[in-house]
């Protein structure tokens, strides 16, 4: 299956259907990148965050931001929500008998994590799980290879998680990995995911500023000034 790639300021982003992505994950190993407007502004500040989305292997328009930022270009595409993706690769890599690791969220978050996988999913092959609070990458990079995990569920937050990916892909070339953000405090039940109706909205950032206010700082600016960007690039190509 060939990309089906769309261009937001300069990155890429693949336009596939839920589905799609799933299965795209499970055939290409990988990095997966579930792109928000928050990544993207980074990576327009460091140039070396911004290689690391355009090597990666499959990036989702995770959330609003980027699917009206890809409707305001043109292109009629479908968010895709890092931790839907996420549950439904277990699913998959499950279901075909493969290696899953987990690294990140706090020691007795990932832990949980494992145990209700282990109750939910008999016979789950969990071949490694680590807590996202390490100072010596390199020592947990060599654990995680040597696990031969075939799906690898980072979730150390932007943009850890995606320097923490980039490096693994080097030693695990036939692996599928994907960063999943605050997604283990999710499953764990430590954190209360958006009620359906703001997820439906597409508010399910708005849900997290509320229960959380410090996160607003991370939004704005960013968020309006990332839409203004896109108009731009819309209006300047237009003209
Ligand atoms: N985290 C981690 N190591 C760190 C910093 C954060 O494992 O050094 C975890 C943290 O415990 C949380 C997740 O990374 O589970 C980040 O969650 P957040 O909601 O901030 O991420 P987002 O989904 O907004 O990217």
């Amino acid at each position: 299956m060939s990309r089906d790639l769309a261009n937001i300021l300069g990155f890429n982003v693949d336009m596939y259907s839920f589905e799609q992505a799933v299965d795209y994950a499970f055939y290409n190993p990988g990095q997966v990148v579930t792109i928000n407007p928050e990544m993207i502004e980074f990576a327009l500040k460091n140039p070396d965050f911004a290689k690391i989305i355009s090597d990666a292997e499959l990036v989702v328009p995770d959330g609003i931001g980027v699917e009206l930022g890809l409707r305001i270009l043109g292109h009629k595409v479908h968010r895709i929500a890092g931790i839907e993706l996420g549950r439904e690769l277990i699913i998959k890599f499950f279901t075909e008998n493969k290696r899953i690791a987990l690294v990140g969220a706090k020691p007795e978050v990932v832990a949980l994590v494992v145990k209700n996988l282990n109750e939910e999913f008999k016979n789950i092959n969990i071949v490694y799980y680590h807590d996202g609070y390490f100072d010596d990458d390199e020592q947990i990079l060599d654990s995680v290879s040597s696990s031969s995990a075939d799906l690898v569920l980072v979730a150390l937050g932007s943009p850890k998680q995606e320097y923490f990916i980039n490096k693994l892909k080097k030693r695990m070339p036939e692996t599928t990995m994907i960063g999943l953000g605050g997604s283990f405090d999710v499953w764990a039940g430590v954190v209360e995911r958006a009620p359906k109706i703001y997820q439906n909205l597409g508010l399910e950032w708005l849900y997290r500023v509320i229960k959380e206010p410090k996160r607003f700082r991370r939004i704005f600016p960013t968020l309006p000034l990332f839409v203004l960007r896109v108009l731009k690039e819309r209006f300047c190509k237009n003209k």
